[in-house]
């Protein structure tokens, strides 16, 4: 078995997220005793969200380099980077390091095909909702069509994150508002919506909606335990 490389932190609050369901992924497949090889480092988050809010991606990109590089040295075999946002600056991190990155994006795209689903609504940071390094790479590398919510969706969606989510906050009446854009995706003609932010499955579940969701956080913690126990 391969030692799965987590940089977390980003927020704790989703990493747990991936701790548990690499382990149960593991369990179910080895079975017994078996539990995941992890080497993990969780940054402090405070200065990481104050510096993309400020533009300054490059020093987030050195602050997680220099992570990467530990987690490296701890003997990891590849890395996830626990966050859809901060693929941002993946090509930095990337090459700073000398193992394989297992792009979230890709794990996520990767699903979408397997499912038939060529028509798919994003929700996430405005970052990831806005920017192209996450939208471009499903459309440019994986030929999927992104629909993602009006300016003013956006912004609910962006806020709760950050005001609720990444605190451990569930809020009802976030839930019906991001119900209510799930449901808006959906009449725009995407066939599933993707949490493209890995706090997001805390507040909405499948269960909750018959719009098939793709939860990144769930995924890409999937994809990973297949890469660990890939010969
Ligand atoms: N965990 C979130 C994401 O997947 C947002 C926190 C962050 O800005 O990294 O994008």
């Amino acid at each position: 078995m391969k030692t799965i490389g987590l940089l977390g932190g980003m927020s704790w609050e989703s990493t747990q997220g991936y701790y548990r369901s690499i382990n149960e992924g593991i369990k179910s497949r080895l079975g017994g005793l078996h539990s995941a090889q992890i080497s993990m480092y969780s940054v402090d988050f405070d200065p990481i969200e104050k510096l993309q809010h400020q533009g300054d991606w490059a020093g987030t990109a050195a602050i997680l380099s220099q992570a990467a590089k530990n987690i490296q040295a701890a003997g990891a075999d590849f890395l996830l980077i626990c966050t859809n946002t901060m693929h941002k600056v993946a090509p930095q991190i990337e090459a700073a390091i000398d193992i394989p990155l297992l792009h979230i994006a890709d794990a996520t795209a990767k699903e979408l095909i397997k499912q038939n689903i060529k028509k798919v609504g994003l929700l996430g940071t405005a970052f990831t909702m806005e920017q192209g390094f996450y939208k471009d790479r499903l459309t440019d590398k994986f030929g999927l069509s992104v629909v993602v919510p009006n300016e003013a969706d956006r912004a609910v969606v962006h806020e709760v994150i950050y005001q609720e989510l990444c605190l451990g906050k569930i809020n009802p009446n976030s839930k019906s508002e991001y119900l209510r854009i799930i449901r808006t995706l959906a009449d725009q003609g995407a066939k599933a919506v993707i949490l493209g932010c890995t706090e997001i499955g805390m507040l909405v579940k499948q269960s909750d909606t018959d719009v098939l969701l793709i939860d990144t956080t769930e995924i890409h913690a999937q994809a990973a335990v297949d890469f660990a126990l890939t010969l």
